[in-house]
C-alpha cells in the first residue's frame, strides 16, 4: 500500500507542528511520498513565509535593500531546525537564494523557495530522500502543466525511492526557470506525486477536520462531511466552500485514487473522503450547502418569446461578446432570467442592455441586484422525495422569499436564489431542517 501525504502551511509552521507531522508520517508505513507546503502561519496574525517571500524579492527586484526581510525569511527557518535539534545548515541554499534574488531570478522562483526548503528540513528530519520538484515536475512553453512529461520522469523517480519528500508548489519550465502553481497549489503537487505511483490515497493534512456540511462562520460547529463525491465536491466548491486547490482534483481523479482530507491536530479525526462513487447514502439526505452572494438577474421579457426561433441565442450573445459569463438561466414563457457575478457585469452593464434591446426588442428588461445563491448539494437527494419540499417550508417557515429556483438535470443539486439580506437565515433554516432535526 502505498499513500501520498500532503501537509499544508499551517501543519509545517513550527518545530512543534513538524513534530505532529513526523508522528504521523511515522504511524504508517505506508506514508511513503510526502509533499510539504512551506511554513505557513503559526498564529492568526502571522504571515506565511510564502508572503514574506514574495514581498522580500519585490524589494530585491526593485534594486531596494531586502536584507531585513531576508533574515526574518532565514528566522522562520533556523527556529524550526533549532527547536528539532536538528544539525544541517541551510547557509549555502540562502547564499543562493540571495544572489538569485539580486540576480532578478523573478516571483515564481522566488515563491517556490518556501516549500523548496521546508522540503530540505523535512527530509531531513524523516530521513527521507528529498526529490527537487524542478527536477520531476514540468511545465510547458506556455507554462501548461506537462502531464506527459511530468508523469514518466516523476514515475521513475519514484519507482527507484523508498520514501521521499517531493515539494509543493512548483517545478520547472523547458528554459530550466521555476514556475509555480497558482496560490494553495501545494495541493496539485500532492496530487499529480498520488497519480504518479499509483498511490491508493492521497490524504490532504490540513489545519480543519475535512469539509464541513456548511460554513462554520455561518451556521455554528456544522457537522463533518464523512464522504463526498468528486462532483458533489464540485458543485459545492463552485458555491465556495473552500479546503482544496481546485486543480488538485483533476490528476487524482483521473487515476481513481480518493482523496482523504485531515486534521493534523486532530489526528484521530476521520476527515472527509472524496472519491468518484460510493454505494453509502449521506447521513442527512443532503451532502452540503454552500452560497454566495453578490448576484444580478436580468430578466427579459417578450410577448411570445417561446416562439420566437433564435431569442435565446441572441440573449445570451450579448453576454458573451461582452466577455461575461453567466450562471444561471431559468425561464418562462415569456420570461428569460439570466443569472450573472454583479462585479462582472458590472463592468459591461450597458452595452449588454444595448446588445438585447437592439437584437431581440424585448417588452421589458428588469434588472435586480443583491441576490445570493444557495446551493443545496447531495446524491441522496434522488432516492428521497420531499427534499425540495422540506428546503421551501423551512424557506418560508424563516419568512425567506425565493427569488429563482433551479434544479440541476443530474438531481445533485437544487439552486435558490433570495435577497442577500436573507442569507444567514436562509442557510440556517435549510441546515436545521436536514440536519438537526434529524
Ligand atoms: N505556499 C504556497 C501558498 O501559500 C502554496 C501552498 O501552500 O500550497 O500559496
Amino acid at each position: 500500500m502505498v499513500k501520498v501525504v500532503k501537509f499544508g502551511g499551517s501543519s509545517l509552521a513550527s518545530a512543534e507542528q513538524f513534530k505532529k507531522v513526523a508522528d504521523i508520517i511515522k504511524a504508517d508505513e505506508a506514508r511513503r511520498y510526502v509533499v510539504p507546503s512551506a511554513p505557513g502561519k503559526r498564529f492568526s496574525d502571522d504571515t506565511k513565509v510564502t508572503d514574506m517571500l514574495y514581498s522580500c524579492y519585490d524589494r530585491a527586484a526593485k534594486g531596494k535593500n531586502f536584507d531585513a526581510e531576508f533574515d526574518a525569511i532565514k528566522q522562520r527557518y533556523y527556529e524550526i531546525i533549532e527547536g528539532l535539534g536538528l544539525t544541517i545548515s541551510l547557509e549555502d541554499e540562502f547564499a543562493t537564494i540571495r544572489a538569485c534574488f539580486i540576480g532578478k531570478a523573478g516571483r515564481d522562483y522566488a515563491a517556490s523557495r518556501g516549500e523548496y526548503l521546508n522540503g530540505i528540513v523535512l527530509a531531513n528530519y524523516l530521513g527521507y530522500d528529498f526529490i527537487d520538484s524542478a527536477d520531476v515536475i514540468f511545465f510547458d512553453d506556455s507554462g501548461k502543466f506537462s502531464s506527459k512529461k511530468t508523469y514518466e520522469i516523476l514515475s521513475d523517480r519514484l519507482e527507484g525511492c523508498e520514501r521521499a519528500v517531493i515539494p509543493g508548489f512548483y517545478g520547472s519550465m523547458p528554459n530550466d526557470t521555476i514556475k509555480t502553481f497558482s496560490r494553495g497549489g501545494s495541493d496539485v503537487t500532492g496530487s499529480i506525486v498520488a497519480a504518479s505511483c499509483n498511490a491508493d490515497i492521497y490524504e490532504n493534512w490540513t489545519d480543519v477536520s475535512g469539509f464541513l456540511i456548511a460554513d462554520p462562520r455561518i451556521i455554528e460547529n456544522p457537522e463533518p462531511i464523512k464522504i463526498i463525491t468528486y462532483k458533489e465536491l464540485r458543485e459545492l466548491a463552485y458555491m465556495g466552500a473552500g479546503v482544496l486547490h481546485e486543480d488538485s482534483i483533476f490528476p487524482v481523479r483521473k487515476a481513481g485514487i480518493p482523496i482523504n482530507i485531515r486534521n493534523t491536530n486532530k489526528p484521530d479525526d476521520f476527515g472527509t473522503m472524496i472519491v468518484e462513487s460510493t454505494s453509502q447514502r449521506p447521513e442527512y439526505t443532503i451532502t452540503g450547502i454552500a452560497g454566495k452572494k453578490g448576484f444580478t438577474s436580468i430578466s427579459i421579457e417578450k410577448d411570445m418569446m417561446n416562439s420566437e426561433l433564435g431569442f435565446g441565442r441572441k440573449v445570451l450573445e450579448a453576454f458573451e461578446k461582452n466577455g461575461i459569463s453567466f450562471e444561471h438561466m431559468p425561464s418562462g414563457i415569456d420570461t428569460m432570467t439570466v443569472i450573472v457575478h454583479q462585479a462582472e457585469f458590472e463592468q459591461a452593464e450597458q452595452e449588454v442592455l444595448a446588445s438585447i434591446h437592439r437584437n431581440c426588442k424585448p417588452d421589458s428588461i428588469v434588472i435586480e441586484t443583491g441576490l445570493a445563491l444557495i446551493a443545496i448539494v447531495g446524491r441522496g437527494m434522488r432516492a428521497t422525495r420531499g427534499t425540495a419540499g422540506k428546503i421551501f417550508s423551512a424557506l418560508s417557515d424563516s419568512k425567506v422569499n425565493v427569488n429563482m429556483i433551479d434544479q440541476g438535470s443530474s438531481e445533485l443539486n437544487i439552486i435558490v436564489g433570495i435577497n442577500e439580506e436573507d442569507f444567514d437565515t436562509a442557510m440556517n433554516s435549510i441546515y436545521n431542517a436536514f440536519v438537526e432535526k434529524k
